[in-house]
C-alpha cells in the first residue's frame, strides 16, 4: 500500500473571532505536533486551514482546536471538507487572503498577560517598556485601520521592527510570533511627557515625574489604547474636586484604578461574578458595594465605587512606582466632548488648566474607546457602558440582518450594523444632543461602513422626530451614498424589549416590560413605564403608570422638584407648601412661578417614565434637587435603600397605574419620621409589586409564559433582584440584557432586530 492511501486531506473553515488572538500559533502548533503538513491563513471571513496526515490524526487535531483554542478567540462557525492530497512537505502559515465579501469578527482589545507583565521585569529590550504585548494580549480594535488584521492595516504601520522583534514574529515556537502590534524600547512606540515646566522623552524619568506629579496631588491626562483618561490620587479630595469642577461633574461617582483585587477589598465586598468581571481579560470598570471609599469626594455620598485593575502595562508600571496607591481613572473630556482621542487635544487640555501634564505616546488611536462599565446583580452580568473590551464583538442574532443599520437613541448613544447573522454594536459614542459628539458618531459611522464592508440598505432610527439620530437618518436617505434606502422607525420601549429578544433569539410573543426613563410614544408623550404584548414586529401597549406632570416642559427631566411640586399641590391642594416646604426646606418663591405656569399651561409636557417617579421620590426625601446625570434619583434610592416587607399600594384603572398613591404613602411616611432608607425600601418594594402583579395579569389573558425585562431603570439592583427570582418562582421565564446595556446603549441592536422583521 502506498502511504498516500494511508493519508487524507482536509480543508477547514472557521468563523467568529479567530483574528488577532493567537490563532495561527495555536494552529500551527498543534499540526506540528499531529505531524499534519498543510497551512493556515487569515481570511476576510475567518481562518482557512489544509491538513494532510492520517485519519486519526487529523482527528485529534481538529477535536483539540475546537476544545482547546486560545481564551479569548470564540469560533462561531466551523466547516470542514474533504479535499485532494497535494502532498504538502510541512506546515506553513500563509499570507492573508484579501477576499471580498464576508468579514472576520475583529477582536477587542485584551488586557496585558500574565508572561509579558514577567517580560517587562526580565526581557532587556522590554524592560518597563509600557506597550509590551504578545499574541494572546494587547490593543487589536482599537489600532486596526482596515481588515484582514495585518500589521501593514494598522497603526503599528508607523513603526518599522527591528531584528529582535523580527525574530520573535516571525519565529513560530515564540509567543510574538505573528502579534503585530510587537515591538520593543528599540523599536515601537515611545511616550512622551509634557508639562508645564517640563519635557521628557526618557521612560525612566517619566515614570518618576508621574509618580511624584500623582503624589503631589497634580491630574495627569494619560493616553492609554483607546484614548485619553484623567488620573490624580484617589485619596486626595482637592485634586478630585478640581477634577469634578473642570468636567462640570458634580455628584457621579469617579472610578477608581487599583493595583490588585486584594487592595480593591479594603474598600468593597466582591462577589465570585465580581471578582472574575475585574480580572477578566476585558477589564471593565466593575460598579461594587463599597465599604469605605479612598475620598469622600469621589462617590459623593453614593455607596458604591467603580473599580477597574491595571489593563496596560503603563497601568502596571504606574501601580509599582506609587506602591499601589489607588488612582481615580476617568475617561478624559469635557462635558459636551467626546472622549479625547489626539495628542493636540490633550494638550489643549494642559493649556486650560484642567490638568497639569500630558503623557501621549506616538501611536494612533484608530478606533476611540471609553473604559466598559459592568456590575453584577443576581450574579448576572449587567453591562452599562459597552466600550473596550467588547467592542466590536457582535451578537448572533436569528436571521439574516446585512445591510441594516441602526442608529439608536440619542442619549447613551451607540449605533449597530447588521453583517449576515451579526449585530455589531459600535462602542458608546455618548449624548447626540452635543455637537461634537455628534460629528464623532458620523465619523464612526463611516468608520464601520469601511471596516466592515458595509452598505446600508435599510436605515433605521427612534420614532422620535427630533432625535439628532432620526434627523441624520432623514438626510441620509436623500444623500446619493444611500441611494434607495429603506427608512423604518421604532418605538423607543418595543426596541428595549426586542434587543432582549434579539440576544435570546426569541421570535414570538412576549410579554415586554420597558422600565425607563424618556422615550418618545406613539401619543406624543414621553413613555417609559411600558407593559407590552409584543413580537419583533407588532407591539400593543397593555398598560403603564399614570402621566406625571413635567411643569416646564422636558427641563423637569433635570429639575424634578418642579414635578415634585404639582403633585404635592394635587395632592394637598392650597396648602401644599404647608407640608412640602418643612419637608424639603424651600422657600416659597422659588415655586409658585412654576405652580402658575402648570395652571396656565405654559410649557407643559407628559411622562410616564418610572425614572422620573424615582426622581420625585428623591426629591421628597431630599436626596435631590436638579439631576445631575440620568438616573440620580433612581441611583440614590437605590444606595439608601433597607430592606422590608412593606410596600405602597398602587391602585390600577383603566390600564393605568396611579401613582398618586404611592406618593400619598410616601408622604404620610415622611410627615410619620419614618427613615428614608424604609421608605426606599418600601418604594422599591411597589414598583416590584406592581411589575409581577402585571406580568401575572397579563399571562392570565394571554397565555404567554414569557417575559421580557429592559430598559434602563432595570440597572436597579434592588428592582431587578426583586423582580427577577419571584417571577421565575412563579413559573415564568424572565429574559434580562446580558451582551448590551438594558439603557439606551442597547437600543440600537433593539431596532436592527424589529427592522430585520418589518422588511
Ligand atoms: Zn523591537
Ligand atoms: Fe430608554
Amino acid at each position: 500500500m502506498k502511504i498516500s492511501d494511508q493519508y487524507c486531506a482536509k480543508h477547514l473553515y472557521i468563523a467568529g473571532r479567530v483574528q488577532g488572538v493567537g490563532f495561527r500559533p495555536f494552529i500551527h502548533h498543534h499540526a506540528k505536533h499531529y505531524e499534519l503538513s498543510g497551512w493556515v491563513r487569515n481570511s476576510i471571513a475567518g481562518v482557512e486551514i489544509c491538513i494532510e496526515g492520517t485519519p486519526e490524526n487529523c482527528r485529534h487535531f481538529i477535536h483539540t482546536l475546537k476544545e482547546n483554542a486560545p481564551k479569548a478567540s470564540v469560533v462561531s462557525q466551523f466547516h470542514q471538507k474533504d479535499t485532494d492530497l497535494n502532498h504538502y512537505k510541512d506546515f506553513q502559515i500563509l499570507h492573508s487572503n484579501n477576499g471580498e465579501g464576508e468579514v472576520t469578527n475583529i477582536s477587542p482589545d485584551i488586557a496585558v498577560c500574565e508572561r509579558c507583565l514577567l517580560d517587562i521585569k526580565t526581557q532587556e529590550h522590554r524592560y518597563d517598556y509600557p506597550f509590551t504585548n504578545c499574541t494572546h494580549c494587547g490593543p487589536r480594535f482599537s489600532i486596526i485601520r482596515d481588515l484582514p488584521y495585518d500589521r501593514k492595516k494598522t497603526s503599528m504601520v508607523d513603526f518599522t521592527m527591528c531584528e529582535a522583534c523580527k525574530r520573535e514574529y516571525k519565529d513560530i515556537n515564540d509567543r510574538r510570533f505573528h502579534a503585530q502590534p510587537v515591538s520593543c524600547i528599540r523599536c515601537g512606540p515611545q511616550y512622551k511627557w509634557v508639562s508645564k515646566t517640563s519635557q521628557e522623552m526618557k521612560w525612566d524619568k517619566i515614570l518618576k515625574e508621574l509618580a511624584g506629579f500623582i503624589k503631589q496631588g497634580k491630574i495627569i491626562a494619560i493616553k492609554s489604547t483607546g484614548g485619553f483618561q484623567l488620573i490624580c490620587d484617589a485619596e486626595n479630595q482637592e485634586a478630585i474636586m478640581r477634577l469634578r469642577n473642570s468636567k462640570q461633574r458634580h455628584v457621579k461617582p469617579f472610578a477608581v484604578m487599583f493595583s490588585n483585587i486584594q487592595s480593591i477589598r479594603k474598600f468593597a465586598r466582591l462577589s465570585l461574578v465580581e471578582t472574575q468581571l475585574l480580572q477578566s481579560w476585558r477589564r471593565p470598570v466593575v460598579v461594587l458595594q463599597a465599604i469605605s471609599s479612598p475620598s469622600q469626594e469621589l462617590n459623593r455620598g453614593f455607596s458604591t465605587i467603580g473599580a477597574i485593575l491595571p489593563y496596560t502595562p503603563l497601568h502596571y508600571l504606574l501601580m509599582e512606582q506609587i506602591s499601589n496607591r489607588p488612582v481615580v481613572f476617568t475617561s478624559a473630556n469635557l462635558k459636551g466632548n467626546p472622549l479625547i482621542r489626539d495628542n493636540q487635544k490633550a494638550l489643549e487640555l494642559l493649556e486650560q488648566d484642567h490638568c497639569d501634564a500630558v503623557l501621549y505616546h506616538n501611536r494612533q488611536v484608530e478606533n476611540t474607546l471609553d473604559d466598559s462599565i459592568v456590575q453584577s446583580a443576581n450574579d448576572h452580568r449587567i453591562i452599562i457602558r459597552r466600550a473596550r473590551g467588547y467592542v466590536p464583538e457582535p451578537v448572533y442574532v436569528r436571521g439574516n440582518v446585512e445591510g441594516i443599520l441602526a442608529l439608536g437613541a440619542d442619549m447613551k448613544n451607540t449605533f449597530c450594523i447588521g453583517k449576515d447573522q451579526r449585530a455589531i454594536l459600535s462602542q458608546y459614542i455618548g449624548d447626540l444632543d452635543h455637537y461634537e459628539v455628534f460629528q464623532r458618531y458620523k465619523n464612526t459611522i463611516e468608520k464601520y461602513k469601511a471596516l466592515f464592508r458595509f452598505q446600508p440598505k435599510c436605515i433605521v432610527s427612534d420614532l422620535h422626530p427630533q432625535y439628532h439620530s432620526s434627523i441624520y437618518a432623514r438626510q441620509a436617505g436623500s444623500n446619493e451614498n444611500h441611494p434607495s434606502c429603506k427608512k423604518i422607525s421604532v418605538q423607543h420601549h418595543h426596541a428595549h424589549i426586542a434587543s432582549v429578544m434579539a440576544e435570546h433569539g426569541l421570535d414570538e410573543q412576549v410579554i415586554g416590560v420597558a422600565m425607563d426613563g424618556t422615550g418618545y410614544g406613539e401619543d406624543g408623550n414621553i413613555w417609559g413605564s411600558e407593559f407590552m404584548i409584543c413580537d419583533l414586529q407588532h407591539f400593543e401597549r397593555m398598560a403603564h403608570m399614570d402621566y406625571l406632570p413635567l411643569a416646564g416642559g422636558e427641563k423637569a427631566i433635570r429639575e424634578p422638584w418642579r414635578i415634585a411640586i404639582v403633585i404635592a399641590y394635587e395632592i394637598f391642594g392650597e396648602n401644599y407648601h404647608e407640608i412640602l416646604f418643612p419637608v424639603l426646606n424651600y422657600t416659597k418663591q422659588k415655586h409658585i412661578q412654576v405652580l402658575k405656569a402648570w395652571q396656565q399651561k405654559i410649557n407643559i409636557a407628559y411622562s410616564c417614565g418610572m425614572g422620573r417617579l424615582f426622581d420625585v421620590v428623591a426629591v421628597l426625601l431630599n436626596l435631590l434637587e436638579n439631576a445631575d446625570f440620568e438616573g440620580e434619583g433612581p441611583l440614590k434610592l437605590e444606595n439608601i435603600h433597607i430592606s422590608t416587607k412593606a410596600s405602597y399600594p398602587f391602585c390600577k384603572s383603566a390600564g393605568t397605574y396611579d401613582y398618586l398613591t404611592v406618593l400619598k404613602g410616601v408622604f404620610n411616611d415622611i410627615l410619620a419620621g419614618v427613615p428614608a432608607s424604609e421608605i426606599s425600601g418600601k418604594f422599591h418594594n411597589s414598583i416590584a409589586n406592581m411589575i409581577i402583579q402585571e406580568v401575572q395579569t397579563l399571562a392570565k389573558n394571554t397565555g404567554i409564559s414569557k417575559v421580557i425585562l429592559s430598559g434602563g431603570v432595570f440597572q436597579n439592583r434592588v428592582l431587578i433582584n426583586n423582580v427577577l427570582p419571584a417571577l421565575q418562582t412563579k413559573g415564568y421565564q424572565v429574559y434580562i440584557n446580558e451582551q448590551v446595556p438594558c439603557n439606551d446603549g442597547g437600543i440600537s441592536l433593539g431596532q436592527l432586530m424589529i427592522a430585520s422583521k418589518k422588511i
